[in-house]
């Protein structure tokens, strides 16, 4: 395949829209997969999480040959990621290409990471090609979410093509738009050898694939490459490309996309965004990425303190296939030994301990999820911290602590302008700033509006995405992305149980939140923590004061003697559960508490 038959592109689209449905109608139409075969699973959203949540969580290279006018020509798909979390994987993808689909939904028009993922491609440099999908739905608008295109991003209607992604009409006009519209990619084969590295996996035998994007000369099975970053040297065992799955092939040519085994053992030493090249030729690396940056940190502990070797290697072999989880060892007093793991959002933390539990059986404790403050000492240095037991116990004028900050996101809401009241409200009550809104259309009985401002992290990580969903009827588009640091009043709030400190439990809030969170959680532990031989204070703290209070009441000896006659079974049930749980029992000071007691007060809302 020499250059100028290669297409590569991505299809990039707000989530739903339906960027799944038209990959695989791609392979399709070129018979790059069965029609039949396939039943109604998405061939590219591999792992059962994502097809549980219809989201794209790991992004997948499929290449397709399309032949026109009698030449082949060999299309590469990059398929990203559709979420707000996922925006490094995104960006990642699109340096392999040259153009990208800009899918949006007839029924939806432009949503918020529309708009995002317009962005990151023009930034880019690369090719859009707006595609308006669904337009089989009843409730399709193609005319006005045209024009919303042509108003949001100064595309001509007269380009915009319309599609349906399920029943297939269209994308004929897809294939040859991406034929004539994107332009084939500059490498040339005499040139030395070099490879762009933008995913990598983990298999169990033949140890890390990279997928590679070729930018100049030609590799083949038993070349010897380095790399630029680290300098380490392979030997290419096999390679190929994704046609859907890997299919093995003699060469990887100049503008081509596709996957290589060398001897690469640790998924740590492929470094996303770096480049390779021959051994002996060393060439100017490309301009690599930013690495992700966790944006959220929660401890991980194991239900039963006997399994942390256990959970220790199930984390381990699930970072392997998702390199942007960060993890650190940590310790708890009541939780013992667990992981502090780092991830890009909320969805990402959610997804990896639903694979963790899917794939590896394990039953975990989740801390609440903290974001990385900053803490800015008199003489300026500065410390990010990500777990709340090392903030300092009193921010004030008198210690040594200068400032904290915390981590704010610019936020875009796209909402029917009905809704707007609604959305803020629930911006102003989470602490936005710099509000500002704007009318996306003005044509049509419900005109749309886009509302931005700058949203404390903390804030957006909790659930202020259903809020935003369930106030706006499900309406509501968000995205965001990082602004910085901005000076904030927070403090470290602490639990105590009959005085002493529960270090599992520490939260970092804003000053406007102590009282609502104070009493809410000491509420919460009243409910969950059994109760004891005696009296028990359950108070909330930040520094010296005590914010809230509840006092858990003396239980008598026998266990079952709250339980009114004739209930043998429940009895028993009680004596048993006791005799079970006093296994795991953990002392707080003289106060006995069950691991499951943190599973129950740290799963609950
Ligand atoms: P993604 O999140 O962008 O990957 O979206 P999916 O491809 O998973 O599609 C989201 C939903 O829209 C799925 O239920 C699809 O079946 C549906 N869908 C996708 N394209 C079309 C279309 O052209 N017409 C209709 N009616 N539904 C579609
Ligand atoms: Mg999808």
């Amino acid at each position: 395949y020499p250059c100028d038959v290669i297409r590569n592109f991505s299809i990039i689209a707000h989530i739903d829209h339906g960027k799944s449905t038209l990959a695989d109608r791609l392979l399709e139409f070129t018979g790059t997969i069965d029609k039949k075969e396939k039943g109604n699973q998405q061939v590219l959203d591999k792992l059962k999480v994502e097809r549980e949540r219809g989201i794209t969580v790991k992004a997948q290279t499929a290449s397709m040959i399309y032949p026109y006018k009698g030449t082949k020509y060999l299309f590469n798909l990059i398929d990203t990621p559709g979420h707000v979390d996922f925006a490094w994987e995104v960006s990642r993808s699109l340096a392999a290409c040259q153009g990208a689909l800009l899918l949006v939904d007839a029924t939806q028009g432009v949503q918020a990471q529309s708009i995002s993922v317009f962005h990151i491609a023009k930034e880019r440099g690369l090719t859009i090609i707006p595609v308006l999908n669904k337009i089989d739905m009843p409730a399709a608008d193609p005319e006005r979410v045209a024009a919303q295109i042509q108003s949001t991003f100064g595309i001509d209607p007269n380009d915009v093509l319309q599609i349906s992604a399920k029943t297939g009409k269209g994308v004929d006009k897809v294939l040859e738009a991406i034929l004539t519209r994107i332009s084939p990619p500059k490498a040339n084969e005499d040139d030395p050898l070099k490879a762009f590295l933008f995913d990598s996996s983990y298999d169990r035998y033949r140890g890390v694939i990279s997928l590679l994007s070729i930018q100049g000369g030609v590799l083949r099975k038993g070349d010897k490459i380095a790399s630029c970053h680290t300098r380490k040297k392979y030997e290419v065992t096999e390679l190929g490309i994704m046609y859907p799955e890997e299919v093995p092939t003699t060469s990887l040519r100049p503008g081509q996309v596709g996957y290589i085994a060398c001897n690469m053992k640790e998924s740590s030493e492929a470094h996303i965004g770096d480049t390779l090249h021959r051994v002996g030729s060393a060439v100017e690396p490309m301009p690599g990425f930013k690495p992700a940056k966790a944006m959220v940190y929660a401890g991980v502990y194991p239900v039963d303190s006997n399994d942390f070797v256990k959970l220790e290697e199930s984390i381990k072999r699930l970072t392997l296939t998702d390199r942007s989880v960060e993890v650190m060892r940590e310790s708890s007093t009541a939780l013992g030994q667990g992981c502090r793991l780092g991830f890009l959002g909320t969805l990402h933390m959610d997804v990896f301990r639903q694979r963790l539990e899917d794939e590896y059986n394990a039953n975990v404790i989740i801390t609440a999820p903290t974001v990385p403050f900053k803490v800015v000492y008199k003489d300026n240095k500065t410390v990010i911290i990500s777990n709340p037991v090392d903030f300092p116990d009193t921010v004030d004028s008198s210690g040594r602590v200068k400032e904290v900050q915390e981590p704010v996101v610019s936020a875009t809401i796209i909402v029917p302008e009905e809704y707007l009241g609604e959305m803020m409200d629930l911006c102003y009550t989470h602490r936005a700033e710099e509000m500002d809104h704007r009318y996306l259309d003005t044509s049509g009985t419900s005109a749309r509006v886009i509302l931005t401002c700058i949203l404390p992290l903390s804030e957006v990580v909790t659930n202020f995405f259903d809020k935003l969903k369930s106030r706006s009827s499900g309406f509501a588009s968000f995205d965001y992305e990082d602004a910085g640091y901005r000076p904030s009043k927070l403090s470290k709030m602490i639990f105590l149980l009959n005085g002493k400190p529960v270090d599992a439990l520490a939260l970092i809030i804003h000053r406007s939140a102590e009282q609502e969170v104070g009493r809410a959680w000491v509420k919460k532990l009243h409910k969950v923590i059994p109760r004891q031989l005696f009296e028990v204070p359950i108070q909330a703290a930040v520094g010296k004061r005590i914010i809230a209070r509840e006092t858990l009441s003396a239980m008598r000896a026998d266990v079952t003697a709250g339980l009114y006659g004739g209930h043998y079974e429940r009895k028993l049930k009680h004596l048993v559960n006791q005799k079970e749980s006093k296994k795991r029992m953990k002392k707080f000071g003289n106060v006995d508490l069950p691991q499951e007691a943190f599973y129950d007060i740290l799963s609950t809302k």
